[in-house]
């Protein structure tokens, strides 16, 4: 922006967060982030960082640390329970080019981000509930207290899907709660029967998906772990629980024998977490000195895996627009441009398929394992397929200033470092 250095507010410290700091404080202005924990901590298991969250971080220079613990995905598998015939073979490699996926530990992509971040000095303020916005030229940040936090040529709201800055913004749209949720947790990783290099699923029905992901080690020394869920509704997490754990994962082991691996690990409910999901997409995610990012401005189920990647492409298109523009409104007006149709087009797509792997439809599973687990055989759909969940259907890259990331020259290094 002509050389000009605003000051700007970031408020939460997960992906979204942490990456557009990283790029603006690059950029030359003065960042400050605010985040409600103490000691900023990732939430969760795990998670696949797509061809284009991958494109973000080797753009901040940050592929190799995130390669060198994470997992290589080439593959989306699932199976029916019942019959066990394949009715998902998603292969990144559909395409040409080479791409291919990342699973982590929810951890090491917030410490990557966030060491980063403290080698480069950004501040960051912890322990701090934020609670409104007042946009403006120059917007004020609220805490819970009433106490202002300060006045900012710009505040990137990046407080996830419940953000209350938004709403104090007026910018109108709350997630509505999905019917399906899942209990997840993180396991030593067991090879046997399962692909390492692959997100593999057992489904019966859509109201049972069960999962196992590889996702690398949470740090350099750690072992090898897996990301293990099972999809339920919410609101039958206490009658499962009441039933108790040995009904569960009997339950899961008739469903899926070769996770009996993982079910030993499980020795109490306490060790799953249970995921709310909740769909939204903010129409104009930005006011007058006012920018949404990530999960703030558009959340949905994981069922595509797009979430954390869609939140590192706002933060690297946000970045750009400001680069490029003589002034903030023109800049947030160019930041709405270049995300709107990636975003709208991925989050369609996210309820439209998670119905077919989590609802209580007898038909859209029918549907999947019959005609559309044939029709994905059939070129030109696992090509599109591939695209879809790379992430790629349309260029998210160019409008975000990026170039994607050089696949045939990075296939293998990384993981390769660490002993197995
Ligand atoms: C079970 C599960 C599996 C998923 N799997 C995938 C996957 O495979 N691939 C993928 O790309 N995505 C996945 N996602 C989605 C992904 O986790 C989110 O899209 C991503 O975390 C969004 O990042 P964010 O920075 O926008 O928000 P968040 O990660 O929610 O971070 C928000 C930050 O803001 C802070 N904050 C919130 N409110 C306040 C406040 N009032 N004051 C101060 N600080 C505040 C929070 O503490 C947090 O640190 C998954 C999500 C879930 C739940």
């Amino acid at each position: 922006m002509n050389g000009r250095n605003l000051q700007i507010a970031i408020a939460g410290a997960g992906p979204a967060g942490l990456a557009a700091a990283l790029y603006l404080q690059r950029d030359g202005h003065r960042v400050t982030v605010f985040e409600r924990f103490a000691e900023p901590r990732p939430v969760g298991s795990g998670l696949i960082l797509q061809p284009t969250g991958l494109t973000v971080l080797d753009d901040m220079g940050l592929i190799d640390e995130i390669r060198m613990l994470g997992s290589r995905i080439d593959r989306l598998h699932g199976t029916d329970a019942a019959s066990g015939r394949t009715v998902l073979d998603v292969r990144y490699d559909a395409r040409p080019g080479g791409r291919f996926g990342v699973a982590v530990h929810r951890a090491v992509l917030f410490g990557t981000l966030y060491r980063a971040a403290q080698r480069v000095g950004i501040e960051v303020v912890t322990d701090v509930e934020l609670d409104a916005v007042e946009p403006g030229g120059r917007t004020r940040l609220v805490d819970d207290k009433g106490r202002g936090l300060g006045s900012f040529d710009l505040v990137v709201d990046a407080t996830g899907s419940r953000s209350k800055l938004r709403r104090s913004a007026g910018l109108a749209g709350e997630p509505k709660p999905l019917a399906y949720g899942a209990f997840w947790t993180s396991l030593d990783w067991r090879g046997e029967g399962f692909d390492e290099r692959a997100l593999s699923q057992r489904y019966r029905r859509a109201s049972v998906m069960i999962g196992v992901l590889p996702i690398g080690r949470a740090e350099a020394e750690g072992r090898k772990m897996a990301a293990f869920f099972w999809s339920l509704k919410p609101t039958d997490a206490e009658r499962v629980q009441a039933d108790g754990l040995a009904a569960w994962k009997a339950q899961v082991a008739r469903l899926w024998p070769e996770s009996q691996a993982y079910l030993d690990q499980i020795e109490d409910f306490e060790q799953l977490t249970l995921a709310r999901y909740g769909h939204f997409t903010l129409a104009q995610p930005a006011a007058r000195g006012f920018a949404v990012i990530g999960d703030a401005a558009h959340s949905t189920s994981p069922q595509l895996g797009q979430g954390a990647n869609m939140a590192l492409l706002d933060a690297a298109s946000l970045a750009y627009a400001l680069r490029q523009a003589s002034d903030v409104d023109a800049a947030l007006a160019s930041y709405l441009r270049a995300r709107r149709w990636h975003v709208r087009l991925f989050q369609a797509l996210s309820l439209v398929f998670t119905p077919f792997y989590q609802s209580d439809s007898m038909l859209l599973p029918f549907l999947r394992d019959s005609l559309v687990a044939t029709v994905a055989r059939i070129p030109p759909t696992p090509q599109l397929l591939a695209s879809i969940v790379a992430g790629t259907l349309i260029d998210p890259f160019a409008p975000a200033g990026l170039e994607e990331a050089d696949w045939t020259s990075r296939s293998d290094e990384g993981a390769a470092r660490i002993p197995a």
